[in-house]
């Protein structure tokens, strides 16, 4: 799921599966799209 982030230096969109950050939604759904750390395998 990507999560919508407002900060200081503006809008940011978080892989809420792995943390990572994007300043485009559109990069952040298509990383989210071949995200795998939403995988339950992944927290161990
Ligand atoms: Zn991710």
């Amino acid at each position: 799921m990507v999560v919508q982030t407002q900060r200081e230096d503006g809008t940011w969109y978080e892989c809420e599966g792995c943390g990572l950050m994007f300043d485009e939604r559109e990069d952040a759904r298509q990383h989210e799209a071949n995200c795998d750390a939403e995988d339950p395998s992944y927290i161990q």
